[in-house]
């Protein structure tokens, strides 16, 4: 209805699906497709009746991205404009929401490889919106000084990504060291011993998300952590001043949120049933709670649970509000994955 769309202008949440093609050894095996996209009515089909007997599902979401559909194209109709609003001044948050094995980090980060500054064809996301927005400043000769923060989230614990090597110290140790989440009184968050890296060029941002990347899966196989269930969180914040007019000096300060979420398997009824202690249910914590917080925001009721969890405390200023939010369902077009997609697309339909 007409009031249901109004809505959702107001709360400017944007949710896309991308269903990947198959895997080479999906297609050895001849593993049967049961997800079928048009991209024209940015609609999405899951094919039940050749499972079982229930009827075909379609659910209509703002963009759809078939199994054909480029990193480059993701990036031009679904990010770019929402980077251009991070530009004029807006905090924006790209979500990456979907079952392990389906694509999240292929989106967000793809081919990191980007020799002499040219980005790959498969690069994702985040090299791109980088690009972007130096391209962008530097064609508006812009006066401006941009900072990043890479971290990861796992068991409700934050790990800086970036934190300066200490040679003195087990590496181990190291990662382990917690970082703390405190309120700044104003409604935000500060974290405390975060690195925030000043940056200049894209190339130093390649750099320090390359490293960034494999510290995480280092730190996985160290610590003997499930990679699908951390949430990894890459935050660039950009202050631009504008032309002075009179003594004013006028500086728009954006910030772009980029995060890759832990598997929703770890959320979903067949995630559960496996999940044992405390590890599954701290992981579970800010995935439920992001999606308590989508509910509340697209149904304007008056409390926002942004304090269940840490994700939804330190991304708080980037979620509703003025703030622009975008979610990339990643699903996987294979018959053994057939509910989990459901339950990817029902989940992602509620934010909707
Ligand atoms: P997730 O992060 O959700 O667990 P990945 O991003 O690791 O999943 O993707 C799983 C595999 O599928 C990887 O080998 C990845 O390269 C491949 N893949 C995912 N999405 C696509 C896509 N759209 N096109 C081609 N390959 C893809
Ligand atoms: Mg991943």
């Amino acid at each position: 209805t007409a009031s249901r769309n109004d809505r959702d202008r107001e709360v400017n949440i944007q949710v896309m699906l991308r269903c990947r093609p198959l895997t080479d050894e999906e297609q050895r095996l001849n593993v049967q497709k049961v997800v079928s996209c048009n991209e024209q009515k940015n609609e999405v089909t899951v094919l039940q009746s050749l499972v079982n007997k229930q009827l075909d599902k379609t659910f209509t979401f703002d963009k759809v991205f078939g199994p054909k559909i480029q990193q480059r194209s993701v990036y031009d109709h679904a990010i770019a404009p929402i980077v251009n609003d991070v530009l004029e001044g807006f905090n924006c948050t790209v979500f990456a929401y979907g079952q392990t094995g389906t694509g999240k980090t292929y989106t967000m980060e793809g081919g990191m490889k980007h020799k002499g500054g040219d980005l790959s064809a498969d690069a994702g996301v985040i090299p791109r919106a980088v690009r972007h927005i130096f391209d962008t400043l530097e064609a508006q000769k812009a006066d401006y000084n941009m900072k990043v923060t890479f971290l990861e989230l796992y068991n409700e614990e934050i790990t800086d990504l970036l934190a300066p090597e200490d040679h003195t110290r087990f590496t181990e140790d190291r990662q382990r060291r917690p970082i703390s989440l405190m309120e700044d009184g104003k409604g935000g968050a500060v974290i405390r011993g975060l690195e925030e890296v000043v940056v200049y060029s894209a190339n130093e941002i390649y750099k320090l998300l390359e490293h960034g990347s494999a510290r995480r899966r280092t730190a996985d196989t160290l610590l003997n952590k499930q990679s699908s269930r951390s949430h990894s969180v890459f935050s660039i914040t950009i202050h631009v001043k504008e032309a002075a007019r009179g003594n004013e000096e006028l500086i728009k300060c954006g910030r772009l949120n980029l995060v890759d979420l832990a598997g929703s398997e770890n959320i979903s009824r067949s995630g559960s049933r496996e999940a044992r202690g405390r590890e599954a249910g701290e992981v579970n914590k800010s995935l439920l709670t992001l999606g308590r917080v989508i509910t509340a925001l697209v149904e304007h009721s008056g409390h926002i649970p942004y304090r269940d969890s840490k994700l939804t405390r330190l991304l708080r200023e980037s979620l509703g509000g003025k703030a622009k939010t975008c979610f990339i369902a990643t699903v996987s077009p294979s018959i053994h994955c057939l509910d989990e997609t459901l339950s990817t697309l029902d989940y992602a339909y509620r934010a909707k």
